[in-house]
């Protein structure tokens, strides 16, 4: 078998699956958008040929034994392997959907009174976090990157360490990393930052989550922080700071050095303005224009999630309305709250609360003509998403917390330059590069008013001034100058790395 340089270790598959003819095939993802192809344009600057991606597939006890555990995948990016851990479903129910979602997520989020303890089995995460290591283990040169992503695999490089010691380790989170007071409430924290503090490189979006982590490390080990950078700093209308004077970016603990990165995932502003200039999208974007019959568009879109804010964004517009009769029959609401497919309680309250909302507001002040809001539950695909993003006089993006928040930045990549107002929670990450959207506290009241109001009186020189500095700054921290971004990481970890830009 040949091995690999650089091996990326991800939950999610990097293809499609679908039966052709009868016979499986396995394609590259249909949508254009999201972390994946990023991840695997990897291969082709770091391991051309060789690159491996470790992912698990739910596989019933029985047919665990005749399933394909390696296979090969050819397509725009090469020729790589994909290594399938066969997870049966009680597994994947106890690692993923009740240790990862009910304990770990409410705490990287900062929801503490969330924490499920009971039910978390910390034994089988242990386990699937050992398996995910000895299959990344297996397609790995001693010398190989491996590259693991987020916090439900974040014993994976304790167990990489004990396998192959001569690895890179590099580490990415896609959430946020909270502070060691909320942090430090989960029972296995030593664990979880002992494996972190065996990697070369651990990755945040921004720099107050490598704040954190350091913060926490230094509250549970014997950690010293050898080099700090002085980011410029910000303040968001409440005084909370969108950045940090000091941010550490090297720890020292036993004797080994941990590099600590925060660099934001981009979009890619091409792809959105190549489907925008296409005809079907031209088509869409005709339609919504014609539907809409001169309404102002306002959209909020994430996943039914508690962190994202609906409830909040509801009730701001719920208010809106309420203060400002004079809107009735000028503005429509669409909330694309894509619900959870998991089984869980916590997300089918959160559904429950939301649709409550919206026949709330609706059987209040709908009429004949008008419909204030229209829920969509179902994913849209992207290339429809950016048309409704381009018609959007408003976009409302409210989580309570965020690791990044794409769809803040995608508006802003998909409105090039049109007037458009975003309003921004300032519990996203993205907050701290966007600080020219309106910005906004979702816990009070009074701001998401204040927020929307100015979103909706501001004058067109403001809205094309704000949109025009926000506009550059996404067209610059594109996704390809995160994956640059990050390549130089890579080689300052890895000497012998074979990296290309
Ligand atoms: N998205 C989509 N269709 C939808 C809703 C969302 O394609 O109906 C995509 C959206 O374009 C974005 C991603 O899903 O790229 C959501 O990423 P984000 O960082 O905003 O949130 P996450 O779900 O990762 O927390």
């Amino acid at each position: 078998m040949t091995k690999s340089d650089l091996v990326i270790v991800y939950h999610r598959q990097p293809y499609e699956e679908a039966v052709e003819n009868g016979r499986r095939v396995y394609r590259e993802n249909k949508s254009p958008n999201g972390i994946v192809p990023t991840l695997k344009s990897f291969f082709g600057r770091i391991a051309e040929g060789r690159g491996a991606w470790v992912a698990w597939k739910q596989v019933s006890a029985k047919q665990q034994e005749k399933f394909d555990r390696v296979i090969r995948i050819e397509d725009s990016y090469g020729n790589y392997a994909v290594s399938r851990l066969p997870l049966t479903a009680e597994q994947v129910k106890s690692f993923y959907h009740v240790t990862s979602k009910e304990a770990l997520w409410p705490i990287l989020h900062s929801f503490p009174w969330l924490f499920r303890y009971e039910n978390a089995d910390w034994n089988t995460f242990r386990e699937v976090n050992w398996l995910f290591a000895e299959a990344a283990a297996a397609q790995a040169e001693d010398d190989a990157l491996v590259w693991v992503h987020d916090y439900n695999l974040w014993l994976v490089p304790k167990y990489l360490r004990q396998i192959k010691p001569s690895l890179k380790i590099a580490f990415f989170h896609h959430t946020p990393f909270p502070s060691p007071d909320v942090f430090n409430v989960l029972p296995w924290r030593a664990e979880i930052v002992d494996s972190l503090l065996d990697c070369d490189l651990v990755g945040f979006h921004i720099p107050r989550y490598s704040k954190n982590f350091a913060d926490v490390a230094r509250s549970l080990r014997d950690v010293e922080v050898t080099e700090t950078v002085r980011v410029e700093s910000g303040m968001s209308p409440s005084g909370m700071a969108l950045s940090e004077p000091d941010v550490p970016v090297r720890l020292s603990h036993k004797g080994r050095s941990v590099n600590l990165d925060a660099f934001p995932v981009g979009t890619n502003p091409e792809i959105i303005t190549e489907l925008l200039k296409g005809e079907p999208s031209r088509q869409i974007q005709k339609t919504i224009r014609e539907e809409l019959e001169g309404q102002r568009l306002i959209l909020a879109v994430g996943r039914t999630d508690y962190t994202k804010g609906m409830k909040e964004t509801l009730q701001a517009y719920e208010r809106l309305l309420e203060r400002r009769p004079e809107l009735h029959g000028k503005v429509k609401l669409l909330l694309v709250s894509v619900q959870a497919a998991s089984g869980m309680k916590i997300y089918r309250d959160t559904q429950r609360e939301i649709e409550a909302l919206v026949g709330r507001i609706n059987g209040r002040f709908t009429n004949l003509r008008w419909s204030p809001v229209f829920l969509f539950s179902n994913a849209i695909p992207f290339d429809r998403l950016i048309a409704y993003y381009k018609m959007a006089d408003v976009c409302l993006i409210a989580p309570l917390r965020d690791g990044l928040n794409l769809v803040a930045k995608e508006y802003v990549a998909a409105k090039q330059g049109d007037l458009g107002v975003l309003v921004l929670s300032e519990f996203t990450g993205c907050a701290v590069e966007l600080p020219q959207a309106v910005l906004a506290n979702p816990y009070s009241a009074r701001a998401m008013d204040a927020a929307l109001d100015q979103a909706l009186d501001m004058p067109e020189e403001e809205k094309r001034e704000r949109m025009r500095a926000m506009h550059q700054n996404v067209l610059h921290y594109d996704v390809s100058r995160w994956a640059r971004h990050t390549l130089e990481r890579f080689g300052e970890i890895g000497e012998g790395l074979r990296t290309k830009p």
